[in-house]
């Protein structure tokens, strides 16, 4: 392990897992995109739940066991 091993505040992702960078509070950039992303839920909540309406119609079209796995 690293002597300057370090973790997310908000997430728990390390300092080990690449391209990950933390701001002087030590919130990760993987949590602060998510917060510029999906700041505004209520404006953006139907499109995204369209987008994924969108996803699952399109995995049930492939006439599969099963439609798709939601983690
Ligand atoms: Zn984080």
């Amino acid at each position: 392990m690293k002597n300057n091993y370090q973790r997310c505040i908000r997430c728990i992702l390390p300092n080990t897992l690449p391209v990950i960078e933390f701001d002087d509070q030590g919130v990760c950039n993987y949590c602060r995109d998510y917060e510029k992303s999906y700041h505004d839920w209520d404006k953006i909540s139907e499109q995204k739940q369209n987008e994924f309406k969108n996803l699952l119609q399109a995995a049930r079209k492939k006439r599969r066991a099963y439609d798709c796995l939601v983690p």
